[in-house]
């Protein structure tokens, strides 16, 4: 049996969103103790954090000191640089390994690991000029995606490219030195799992969820997702096989293409608790939340059930835009729960809170959320 991190203890987190906040607030219900540590002030994880360190992920005297003070380091924020999960890995346990960290956190180096593994992705290519961009599009046909290879996330640092002779332009307005060239994926619909393992690699996962993005950031999530049994099970059993094959301890997500002949792609994985399973929070005995700290303590993993279907809907800061969304009225209908991250400034596109509502089934359940979130806009 592995070491067992007791209620009482202080969670470590790099990385101060709401996703370290949604941890914090689950990990606090349990009697932990948490101290985040980011480069920003009053943040959505240190509000409810005991403390709140202020200091770049490049000071790694900080980053260590942090560590001594902590029982077991995690992370919220995927870009965390591989060197300062090292710097608290030579104070600390940190999980899920800094080495899956470094994998997941450059598209290229993952697809490079997933494709050799034998995982099914889409056809892509590294591209490090604009004439192997022409060569690999040569290869790959159009349409295609052009992505960075690091620091990308919500389709940031993406292009379409549906004309070979687009391949200059494109080049350049990625603006980095590499890039990986993806085949486009006419997908019938975008679906993850989310699943956690354990130190001693025990494992479950929320089932299949559906997505829906809107301009490239995630809008809706529902679940259950509407697919065969069959694609239910194969997908699981990817995610399964990919938290095995990283050895992770902690919460991973697989994001998904489902095509239309019923084939998974896997998109993107993240090393974390993800949007997708936000709604894990009201709707499942267990949130992703609470799984992540039982998984990074070596507590037995929590049921996973879901309770009532659910769909959740993202709350992005172009709500604010007629003047302070009206809470008060999402508030007022029925099995609807609202969630903000306490961020201070709202911003088109940034992600400031989420709204679940359960149901019956899982058509009412987005039926529902789309309702609330429209009654949030004051006319
Ligand atoms: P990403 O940041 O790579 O997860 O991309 C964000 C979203 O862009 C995805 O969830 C898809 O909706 C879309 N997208 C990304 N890559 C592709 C692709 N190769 N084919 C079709 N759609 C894509």
């Amino acid at each position: 049996m592995a070491e067992v991190i007791l209620p009482g203890a202080t969670i470590g987190v790099l990385g101060s969103g709401q996703l370290g906040r949604m941890f914090a607030i689950a990990a606090r219900r349990m009697g932990y103790r948490v101290r985040t540590l980011s480069p920003d002030y009053d943040t959505p994880t240190g509000q409810i954090a005991d403390r709140e360190i202020q200091a770049s992920y490049d000071d790694l005297d900080a980053v260590r000191d942090f560590a001594s003070s902590v029982d077991v380091v995690t992370f919220e924020f995927e870009n965390v640089p591989a060197r300062t999960t090292a710097a608290a890995a030579e104070r600390t346990h940190v999980y899920p390994r800094g080495e899956v960290l470094h994998i997941t956190q450059h598209r290229l180096r993952e697809k490079t690991f997933l494709q050799s593994a034998g995982f099914p992705v889409a056809p892509f290519a590294a591209v490090h000029s604009a004439a192997e961009l022409q060569e690999a599009i040569s290869r790959i046909g159009c349409p295609a995606v052009l992505k960075t290879s690091g620091w990308g996330y919500d389709g940031k640092g993406q292009v379409k490219i549906t004309d070979p002779a687009q391949a200059a332009e494109a080049w350049a307005s990625l603006g980095t030195g590499e890039g990986v060239l993806e085949a486009f994926i006419s997908f019938e619909r975008e679906v993850s799992v989310v699943a956690a393992r354990g130190k001693d690699g025990e494992f479950a996962d929320y089932g299949v969820i559906e997505n829906q993005h809107h301009r490239h950031i995630l809008d809706i999530s529902i679940a259950p997702a509407d697919v065969s049994p069959e694609v239910a099970l194969e997908a699981r059993r990817i995610a399964r096989a990919v938290l095995e094959q990283l050895d992770v301890v902690g919460v991973l997500c697989v994001e998904f293409f489902l095509t239309s002949d019923g084939k998974l792609l896997i998109n993107e994985l993240a090393p974390r608790p993800h949007n997708s399973g936000h709604l894990t929070f009201d709707a499942c005995v267990t949130s992703q939340f609470e799984q992540q700290l039982r998984a990074i303590c070596g507590l037995p993993l929590g049921s996973t059930e879901l309770l009532r279907p659910a769909a959740m809907a993202n709350l992005l800061g172009d709500l604010w835009e007629g003047g302070e969304p009206d809470w008060a009225a999402a508030c007022a209908l029925p099995e609807v729960k609202l969630h903000l991250y306490g961020k201070l400034q709202a911003r088109p596109g940034r992600k400031m809170g989420h709204l679940t509502a359960l149901a019956s089934t899982r058509e009412e359940a987005v039926q529902r959320v789309i309702t609330a979130r429209e009654a949030l806009i004051r006319r």
